[in-house]
């Protein structure tokens, strides 16, 4: 396998992603600009797949003798970074993402998948002491004080076909709403991808509201959510049909019986405007003897769709959970404030996921040729991390 540098990184953007228009001109909004915006944008992307999640640490990198080999033309210090962050329009690193996906798709990342699927689902990051920014929800303890703040924001990924690809977010401050802000990013992430990329989306109980189903129908997406209490009447009608009848298909899924039951003729409710609507049930049989059940609606038509792939279709929104959120988090710092301002925290999310998925694209397909198994992402950055030394004879005195 070819040997990471960010060198090579930077040529696979430029080359087979065709991002070099994108790192010219990503949206810079400073007044008289010291440093170019490209110098400081893939150095803040470069930093991201290294796993440098402060300011603090892209600068103690670009003023380190590793800058040559990061490619970063000169050094500067975090407060470049914010100063620029605060400034830099969202849309350009947006259009890039969702750029890059089409790409993936087009150069069959995707495959042997049949069916592309994107997530939606919000989540909240960034804890701080103190409110400072229009997007900080105030955090309140049992007595009703106010003890800190919270940013939330919904993510859209790519899943359900082998690679998890997170491509857009959308923030939303206390007034709005994590449902609402999903229909903000659904329309403008689908208008970005195009109509034709997905098939499906897939989502959580909260989203499972008429309005957001109605978009979703408006871009021409099916939709494969989960049924909650939160629609007691329909979910109270599956439950009284499905715990009385044997299932209708019972399958093995990767060592694990699943029972199905799945019937297409429950009324809707009254705002949503589909004929009728499809529900499935499951109950997952661990090999540990646990049995994970959940209801699922849908308006996939089952000549289209059977129930065992309404299944997997369900089971792909756990790719938003553990490989967007968990991932950005626990890795990539998805959580960590850089600079406590709306705008900033926003492109902080957005690049951290665009780092999330061309590493990914990078690894898992480019890198990946031939029969040799694929490197984890930890080996990965090892073997970026260790590209950075400057070469120089062992001493064997
Ligand atoms: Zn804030």
């Amino acid at each position: 396998m070819t040997q990471p540098t960010p060198r090579r990184l930077w040529k696979y953007l430029c080359g087979p992603l065709r991002l070099t228009a994108y790192f010219r001109g990503p949206g810079d909004g400073r007044g008289r600009p010291q440093i170019p915006a490209a110098v400081l944008v893939w150095a803040l992307v470069v930093g991201q797949v290294l796993r440098e999640c402060s300011f603090h640490g892209v600068e103690a990198l670009v003023r380190s003798p590793a800058r040559r080999a990061l490619r970063v033309a000169r050094g500067f210090g975090d407060d470049a970074l914010a100063y620029f962050t605060e400034r830099l329009d969202p849309g350009p690193t947006r259009t890039a993402l969702a750029a890059t996906v089409r790409r993936a798709k087009r150069n069959k990342a995707f495959s042997p998948s049949r069916w592309i699927g994107v997530a939606v689902d919000g989540t909240g990051a960034g804890h701080g002491q103190a409110a400072g920014c229009p997007l900080c929800h105030p955090v309140r303890d049992a007595k009703g004080q106010v003890t800190g703040s919270l940013h939330h924001f919904a993510m859209i990924s790519v899943v359900g076909t082998g690679l998890a690809l997170p491509f857009d977010v959308e923030p939303y401050g206390p007034g709005d709403s994590e449902y609402v802000a999903g229909q903000r990013l659904l329309q403008r992430a689908v208008g970005q991808v195009g109509r034709r990329f997905a098939d499906y989306v897939v989502a959580d109980g909260e989203f499972a509201t008429a309005p957001f189903l109605h978009v979703a129908g408006d871009l021409g997406l099916r939709v494969v959510a989960r049924l909650k209490d939160n629609l007691p009447t329909l979910l109270a009608a599956a439950e009284a049909r499905f715990t009385t009848q044997p299932p209708t298909l019972t399958v093995e899924e990767r060592g694990e019986r699943i029972e199905l039951w799945d019937a297409d003729d429950f009324d809707p409710w009254e705002r949503l405007r589909w004929t009728t609507v499809r529900v499935l049930r499951y109950r997952q049989h661990h090999p540990d003897g646990r049995v994970v059940e959940a209801y699922w609606l849908t308006d996939f038509p089952p000549a289209r769709v059977g129930s065992r792939q309404l299944y997997r279709f369900a089971k792909s929104r756990w790719e938003i959970e553990n490989q967007g959120f968990n991932d950005g988090k626990t890795r990539y710092g998805m959580e960590h404030i850089r600079h406590h301002h709306a705008n900033s925290l926003l492109v902080g999310w957005l690049l951290t996921i665009f780092a999330l998925t061309i590493e990914r694209l990078y690894r898992l397909r480019y890198l990946h040729r031939g029969r040799h198994r694929p490197a984890t992402a930890i080996e990965f950055l090892r073997m970026l991390r260790l590209s950075l030394c400057p070469p120089r004879p062992l001493d064997t005195s």
